[in-house]
């Protein structure tokens, strides 16, 4: 950490490194309290225009902000591959992906959020009531490194679609995005800063949430959430949670063996397996066991990472992480579990591709998330066993299920907020559909109508129309009004 002289005052910084080469790609400022309190006021002021404009002022600068991603993708999949050591190519993907919602969010604010009538019961009749969802005002966004563009714009293009200002802290490995994308946005908004960026580490993470916003957006660890929550706590600041998962897939009998065995390889290791909604564990009828695993094996043993261009999965970003993806295939060996891909022997921060089988259901490997490209796999008796162990964990982010005739049934029983059927990864990118957990995976969705709603508050307003047949909310209330209230209810209701 080093110290530049910025405006007058001191300014601490921090290195960003590349995890392929160990070399200084970027220097950032660590973002203090008062920073962050400054730009929350600022973010309010920028509010108060931005709120301002129409749904189709704000949907029209989303699309030119889209435009602008499209037009720069290149350099941006550049900048993720330089701070994360994705290949460039799953940075594109990462980048396209995100546009849709850029999109979506845009278009579809008005109907979601705008007023519309609510019905009213007998005893109202003489109102007209409607709803509309408010923006909050400012929203802290704190982002993570491993999808460092699609996963923080899951949370601020919705938080803007919906009229919020946005303070965006992003994770301190991948500052350089976030910078990228803060500017982007500035060229197709330069009029106020509705979308701004705080570099830090955690206590900038923890200086937005004590900075007067409105609510908080956090996407991160279980353990880094709790101590989000703690801190909002204290200003009773709301906040939505997306945090880790231990996803299943499981693979019926009657599955498409070759393409379940694909989509495992894919979902547990690409992005070298650091996906909050990758493949962790995979649970196999034991009819097509053998054959599953020889096909997923097979795939998985063509597969390397490295840093160089051929490579399809890329180094794990965060050093620390190594360890943990270490100690988890280290306990499953020592206890009896096999490598059938890969193993334990690590080099730096390159793992590769690891296939588990015979593993305790109490391992770290199968109870805890690694996020690293390791899959663990287990023979069931039957889809209820798989269903069980599925659901046996303290996670609740998303599933897979490979089933030909049982796919919807088996997905209906999983304790996910999100589940594949007859695919992986496919729901993320279907804006219109919420993204979110439950349990240790955290609450509180984004994308979607859920997504644009997670930003507002309801605003309820109930007109009367006409003066009431039985007034009922006077002290000039007469018996005989209770009497015939009581007569409708018992009309109404009472037979029931
Ligand atoms: P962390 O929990 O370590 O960090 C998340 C963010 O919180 C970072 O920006 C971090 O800053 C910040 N932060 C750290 N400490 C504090 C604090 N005390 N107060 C406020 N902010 C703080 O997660 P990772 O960055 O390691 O991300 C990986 C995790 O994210 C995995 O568990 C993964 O499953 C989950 N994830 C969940 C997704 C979902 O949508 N459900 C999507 C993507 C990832 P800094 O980096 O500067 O320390």
């Amino acid at each position: 950490m080093t110290t530049v002289n910025e405006t007058a005052s001191v300014t601490m910084t921090f290195d960003v490194h590349s995890p392929g080469t160990g070399e200084v790609v970027g220097t950032y400022p660590i973002r203090t309290r008062e920073e962050a309190v400054a730009a929350v006021a600022r973010a309010r002021e920028a509010f108060e225009w931005w709120s301002g404009l129409t749904y189709s002022q704000r949907a029209e600068r989303l699309s030119k902000f889209a435009g602008v991603m499209v037009r720069r993708m290149q350099q941006l999949a550049a900048l993720i591959h330089d701070e994360t050591g994705k290949p460039y190519s799953d940075a594109s993907l990462e980048a396209a992906l995100a546009v849709e919602h850029l999109i979506w969010a845009g278009k579809n604010a008005r109907k979601i959020l705008g007023r519309k009538s609510s019905r009213v019961s007998l005893l109202s009749i003489n109102n007209a009531a409607s709803v509309e969802y408010k923006p909050l005002g400012v929203i802290g966004v704190i982002g993570p490194w491993n999808y460092p563009v699609f996963t923080p714009l899951g949370s601020i293009v919705y938080a803007l679609a919906a009229g919020n200002a946005v303070v965006f802290k992003p994770s301190e490995f991948t500052p350089g995005v976030g910078g990228w994308l803060v500017d982007m946005f500035a060229q197709v908004v330069p009029e106020h800063p509705v979308l701004q960026l705080l570099t830090g580490d955690g206590s900038t993470g923890a200086a937005l949430c004590r900075a007067g916003v409105d609510k908080i957006a956090f996407t991160g660890s279980t353990a880094t959430a709790k101590r989000v929550m703690a801190v909002c706590a204290e200003s009773l600041t709301p906040m939505v949670a997306e945090c880790g998962g231990k996803d299943v897939l499981i693979v019926d009998a009657d599955a498409d063996l070759d393409a379940a065995a694909e989509a495992g390889v894919w979902a547990g290791m690409a992005n070298a397996g650091q996906s909050c909604i990758g493949t962790e564990r995979v649970y196999v009828h034991e009819r097509v066991y053998d054959a599953f695993l020889d096909k997923l094996v097979a795939r998985a043993g063509e597969l390397r990472a490295g840093i160089d261009a051929e490579a399809k999965i890329g180094p794990i970003t965060m050093p620390k992480q190594v360890e943990v993806i270490r100690r988890h295939i280290e306990d499953a060996l020592a206890r009896g579990g096999r490598a059938l891909v890969g193993g334990a022997d690590i080099e730096g921060q390159l793992v590769q591709p690891t296939v588990l089988v015979d593993v305790p259901e109490d391992a770290p490997a199968v109870t805890e998330e690694t996020f690293g490209p390791t899959l663990t796999v287990a023979k069931v008796r039957d889809m209820d066993e798989a269903v069980a162990r599925s659901n046996a964990t303290r996670y609740g982010l998303s599933a897979a299920v490979y089933s030909k005739g049982r796919g919807r049934e088996l997905a209906d029983r999983l304790r996910t907020g999100m589940v594949s059927v007859n695919a992986v990864f496919n729901f993320p990118s279907i804006a219109s559909l919420p993204f979110g957990g439950v349990g240790d995976s955290g609450f509180g969705r984004i994308h979607g109508p859920d997504g644009l709603r997670e930003f507002t508050y309801a605003h309820a307003v109930a007109r009367q129309r006409f003066a009431p047949l039985m007034a009922l909310t006077t002290f000039a209330r007469t018996a005989e009004t209770d009497k015939k209230v009581a007569t409708m209810l018992t009309l109404l209701h009472g037979r029931k």
